[in-house]
């Protein structure tokens, strides 16, 4: 089912998911706030990537950069000169459009004439220091693997690595987009989840190969429906002034196929030029063959809010439950934000002390949630519709059998257990799954 993408925005606001930023004050149309169950849903699509990347392997270490660096990065870098998009603007309606994007040569909004586009550089820059006049310019990162490139050398040196391995990293991102747009998907402030491997030159291909497949299978892993995703390789005339290669792995998003992660085999490249331009010896000595290279770099680059976007759009269900339309988010039980509600079934007193007893033993093992409000029949909905997998329900039979109701949100089968033994009832349900990613083939 196409779903409409309104009904997602809808959603998400009515659930507390995403909001407006700044909406008292009328918003602003670039950024969002991420509420109560988008945080929840974001902190867990990064601990699932960063379980996958750093906790599952042997050949991946963590960091965290600062955002804002030394301005000679981003010329090393190629962002000052070349990190820009190409804008044009309608002569009639005055909207704005970047002309990558556009098919034909005539706005799409009114039909009137274009601007010869103009290349617009998409950094932002704030200022370091005290006094505007004096102080220096800076830019906010558009991207968090300069981080990572200019700690090469520390992290490689500390950790004592041999080649390959990889530095994974987390964090946000700032781009001044020409239109940002589609809700969450094309924002300027967002959050990328991006991994540096660093290999010997004549194995970059292959490790290029390799990852495509590895994030293939890690969004697969994560319950994206097959069909949902796809991969498409740049043509030449597309790559980046970096690149030796680039796979998208795109997703189907209610408006078309849109990019969620881009792999990249990006040479040696950006070493090479973060040398040229600090003047500090970047190599790589390998101590078996004492042969000393730049090593090339091959680059998953990931984006959170568009994984979160992905996983929204592709969950989103509706279906007719007696009579009624019912919204359920289908995600994988890993990534919803609550994992088990506890629902008494009446306001009794007897009943809620056993429920908020069962709530304590639950809440150091899983985010829970607690509602007493409602028939059952509206919470169960409320808990389908926020994605909840479990449901666990007291009713007056619990205080005489010391047994409670699982009720599963997809199959909506129920199941009696002893109170004795719900946490690990629970637990063999919610376990992650166990399979240990592909490790980079062959090297
Ligand atoms: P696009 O072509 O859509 O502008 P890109 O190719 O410039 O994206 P990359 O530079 O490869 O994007 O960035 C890696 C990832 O960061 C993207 O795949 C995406 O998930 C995320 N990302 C990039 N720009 C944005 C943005 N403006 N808002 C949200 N996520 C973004």
């Amino acid at each position: 089912m196409a779903v409409d993408v309104e009904k997602i925005t809808s959603l998400a606001k009515r659930r507390g998911f995403v909001f407006q930023s700044s909406e008292i004050y009328g918003g602003i149309n670039s950024t969002w706030d991420y509420g109560p169950l988008g945080v929840e849903l974001k902190n867990n699509v990064k601990r699932a990537w960063w379980r996958s990347m750093v906790q599952l392997r042997d050949d991946i270490v963590g960091l965290d950069a600062a955002i804002l660096m030394a301005p000679d990065v981003w010329r090393a870098s190629g962002h000052v000169e070349q990190f820009t998009d190409p804008m044009v603007d309608c002569k009639s309606c005055k909207m704005r459009f970047r002309a990558d994007h556009l098919e034909g040569d005539r706005c799409p909004n009114c039909g009137g004439e274009l601007t010869e586009p103009r290349q617009f550089n998409m950094m932002f820059k704030t200022f370091m220091g005290p006094v505007e006049e004096d102080a220096a310019v800076v830019y906010l990162r558009p991207e968090t693997a300069q981080g990572i490139f200019v700690n090469f050398q520390n992290v490689r040196t500390i950790t004592r690595r041999r080649l390959p391995f990889g530095i994974a990293q987390i964090g946000k991102s700032f781009r001044n987009e020409i239109s940002p747009g589609n809700f969450i998907f094309r924002s300027r402030e967002f959050e990328q989840m991006e991994c540096e491997y660093f290999v010997p030159p004549a194995q970059a291909e292959d490790a290029y190969r390799a990852w495509i497949q590895e994030r293939h299978a890690w969004y697969l892993s994560l319950g994206i429906k097959p069909e949902s995703l796809r991969l498409r390789e740049h043509t030449p005339d597309e790559l980046s002034h970096y690149s030796a290669g680039t796979t998208d792995i795109e997703f189907l998003f209610p408006w078309g196929w849109g990019e969620l992660e881009g792999i990249a085999n990006r040479t040696d490249y950006d070493l090479r030029r973060h040398s040229e331009v600090s003047g500090k010896d970047l190599t790589y000595v390998d101590d078996l063959t004492n042969e000393r290279y730049l090593p090339y770099v091959v680059e998953p680059a990931a984006g959170v809010d568009r994984t979160v976007m992905a996983l929204l759009c592709d969950a989103y269900d509706e279906v007719e439950v007696n009579g009624e339309q019912r919204t359920f988010l289908r995600l994988h039980h890993s990534l919803a934000p609550y994992k088990v509600a506890v629902l008494p079934l009446s306001k009794k007193d007897s009943l809620i002390g056993v429920a908020h007893e069962i709530e304590r033993t639950l809440r150091p093992h899983w985010m829970i949630t607690y509602d007493e409000t409602q028939s059952i029949g509206r919470r169960y909905a409320r808990q389908d519709e926020i994605g909840t997998p479990f449901c666990v329900t007291i009713d007056f039979d619990s205080l005489e059998d010391h047994a409670v109701t699982i009720r599963e949100r997809d199959s909506m089968a129920q199941v009696r257990v002893p109170i004795a033994r719900l946490v690990s009832a629970l637990a063999e349900r919610l376990a992650p799954s166990g399979t240990v990613p592909l490790q980079v083939a062959g090297i």
